[in-house]
């Protein structure tokens, strides 16, 4: 069999965000206004602070202003809360986004919930949850819904199609399930507790590895001609499938760096000018 066609999340996402860069530029124009996204980071771990940049970096090459507010890591729950339910509040801002994690002694969930359902557009609270489930308008989470759209790119029409999800955090696995669902797959969802992971990948004709194991999923495993998305990253941009052998049985397979990775950025910057777009009143088209 053939080697399968790379899925370039690189270039579908340079594409977003330039759309989004133009449609930015044109409800500032009309409204005075730019988008503007909120980025609130607790604490100062390496990682976070460097994604937390990444997407501010992004969001100006999208003509989108970007707030800051870093908190100590001692920011007890209650501050938190207080901090987003301000921003939910404040008509400067448009979507909020908290850095995950949040450190331990805080209630996560408290502080997600905080988030106004309109300017959720990191797709974490339940409200948020519940319209991607039920495939109602609404802001999805960013790494599941960048999965959706390249799927969709590559011609991908989950409708009756087995796919396998292996992983259900709250942020990955269970919206791209709940996603894949609404789109009318049979959807399985496999985790730590799975007994013969191996048996439920070999039966899907899309395989979605959210993990964070490198290379758990292995190319024997892969039905011939599934589709392989690998959202996972781990040290050494390494996926959670291992590519070299999945490469050869697929027929649509994301690479890791350069296949889901982009797409969750990308997602957060369009959700974003959606927002603004809702809540400045502008009806776009
Ligand atoms: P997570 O919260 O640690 O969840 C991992 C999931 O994998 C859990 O549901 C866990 O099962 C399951 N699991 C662990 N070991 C397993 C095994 N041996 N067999 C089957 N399932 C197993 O991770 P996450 O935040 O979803 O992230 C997963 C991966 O995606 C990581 O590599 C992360 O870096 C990457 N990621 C990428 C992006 C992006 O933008 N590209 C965004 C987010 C995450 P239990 O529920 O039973 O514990």
């Amino acid at each position: 069999m053939s080697q399968a066609r790379l899925m370039d999340g690189t270039a579908l996402a340079r594409r977003i965000v330039e759309e989004t860069g133009e449609r930015a530029a044109v409800l500032t124009e009309r409204t005075g206004t730019a988008p503007c996204l909120a980025t609130v980071l607790v604490g100062e771990d390496p990682a976070s602070v460097t994604y937390v940049r990444m997407k501010q970096n992004r969001c100006r090459t999208a003509g989108i202003t970007s707030r800051h507010v870093a908190l100590p890591a001692a920011t007890t729950t209650a501050e938190l809360v207080g901090t987003i339910e301000a921003l939910s509040a404040d008509p400067g801002v448009h979507g909020i986004l908290l850095q995950h994690p949040v450190g331990e002694h805080i209630d996560e969930r408290a502080a997600f919930e905080a988030i106004a359902p309109g300017k959720d557009v990191d797709g974490v609270t339940f409200a948020s949850f519940a319209t991607m489930s039920f495939g109602l308008p609404g802001f999805v989470s960013c790494t599941p819904g960048g999965i959706m759209r390249l799927l969709a790119a590559y011609g991908v029409d989950p409708a009756g199609k087995r796919a396998v999800v292996v992983g259900r955090s709250a942020i990955l696995g269970k919206p791209v399930g709940m996603l894949l669902l609404a789109r009318d797959a049979t959807v399985t969802y496999c985790h730590s507790r799975t007994r013969d992971l191996s048996a439920a990948v070999r039966e899907a004709d899309i395989v979605v590895a959210a993990v964070g194991r490198p290379r758990l999923i292995r190319g024997q495993d892969i039905k011939p001609g599934a589709v392989v998305i690998d959202a996972g990253y781990n040290a050494g941009n390494v996926g959670d499938v291992d590519f070299g052998s999945a490469v050869e049985r697929a027929s649509l397979i994301t690479p890791v760096p350069g296949g889901v990775g982009p797409m969750t950025i990308a997602t957060l910057l369009e959700q974003t000018v959606e927002a603004a777009a809702r809540q400045l009143g502008v009806t776009e088209g």
